[in-house]
């Protein structure tokens, strides 16, 4: 029986055409900036975002906090949405690291923050009792609120009040093509209003390491200091960088098949007794639904799907989440459903 993996984006295989581009890169040391791969996808990137200048990184936790630690202080706050990555699954990096303290405002069902919230959770500026809000974060799809979209309005409405309080907005935008490609607008619009964002090149895009971080020259010049710091200055990475170049040229329009993949998979999920979701709400790669406590805990599921050849992962507690990718196509979302079914009717 063949396993299906559903657990993320990230498990994604890198393509015959981003190997060959690996073993055949040009490359050079990338600390004294010779890198001409990395230089290239760095400037391809920053081009394609509308930014001045773009930062090769390890991942997308390694951009979060040099974007955390370029705009911060010690002693600083961010303001972030409470269903975050940056704040549940980063290890508190920024606070840790850069010494920031999080404050959360809610997140709405599909990862947006109200503005109002946002205006009322920043800090007046020139008293020495309050922390000074110096950064906005915002998640664009948004992993935790079931791969919701951002529309540029959206961003916008927030990026202006954290402008007239004087915060500087970063973007964790680590499937930030997946918005786009759900949208159908150029990806730099998601971006205009922002100063600075992230994506990952090695979820949907199927790269095997890591994201791009792009913003003005100057915070570039200080992110790439503070990557240093962290031990994130790497050599001859043009190996990495080749790999997403293969991808910024042919791997985003492909992720309008993972997302009617969603599509199918939600609509068969609702449809199983004791599973509840609302398909029209599933607008990217990530399905998240409820388990009926009456069947048992989402990790009794899990477990029973594991034994079928299902690998699905949960958020929290009676939730379930399944990832589509380029490995996952119509004929394993129909399997999916099938064993999912038959696992739920012996739990129930
Ligand atoms: C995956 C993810 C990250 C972190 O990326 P890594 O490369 O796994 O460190 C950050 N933010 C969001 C929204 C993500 O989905």
């Amino acid at each position: 029986m063949p396993s299906i993996d559903l657990r993320s984006d990230t498990v994604t295989q890198p393509t015959d055409e981003m190997r060959r581009a690996m073993a055949e890169a040009e490359v050079g040391d990338d600390v004294y900036g010779e890198d001409p791969s990395v230089n290239r996808l760095q400037d391809r990137a920053a081009e394609l975002l509308g930014k001045e200048a773009g930062l090769l990184t390890a991942s997308g936790t390694m951009s979060n906090l040099i974007a955390s630690l370029t705009y911060c202080h010690r002693g600083d706050e961010i303001v972030m949405g409470d269903q975050a990555h940056m704040f549940w699954n980063e290890s508190a990096g920024a606070s840790a690291l850069a010494g920031a303290q999080i404050r959360l405002v809610p997140n709405d069902s599909q990862g947006r923050i109200d503005p109002d919230d946002l205006e009322r959770a920043i800090r007046p500026a020139g008293n020495i009792h309050t922390p000074s809000t110096t950064m906005v974060c915002l998640e664009n799809t948004h992993n935790k609120c079931g791969g919701g979209v951002l529309t540029p309005e959206d961003t916008e409405k927030v990026a202006s009040v954290a402008h007239a309080a004087g915060a500087s907005v970063h973007l964790d935008g680590a499937r930030i093509f997946n918005a786009a490609v759900a949208l159908e607008v150029p990806v730099r619009e998601l971006v205009k209003d922002v100063d600075d964002v992230s994506f990952c090149l090695s979820k949907g895009l199927s790269c095997p390491v890591g994201s791009v971080l792009c913003g003005s020259q100057e915070f570039i010049d200080q992110a790439r200091r503070w990557r240093k710091m962290i031990g994130g200055g790497m050599r001859q990475a043009g190996v990495l960088a080749a790999a997403g170049l293969v991808a910024l040229d042919g791997m985003i329009d492909r992720l309008a098949e993972d997302h009617a993949n969603a599509r199918q998979l939600a609509r068969g999920l609702a449809s199983i007794p004791g599973l509840t979701l609302d398909p029209d709400s599933i607008q990217t790669n990530i399905v998240i639904f409820h388990v009926d406590p009456s069947l048992g805990s989402a990790a009794d599921l899990i477990g029973a799907l594991g034994r079928e050849g299902v690998k699905v992962g949960s958020p929290e507690e009676h939730y379930i989440r399944m990832v589509t990718h380029r490995h996952i196509d119509g004929g394993d979302v129909e399997e999916t459903l099938g064993r999912v079914a038959t696992v739920v009717k012996a739990m129930g």
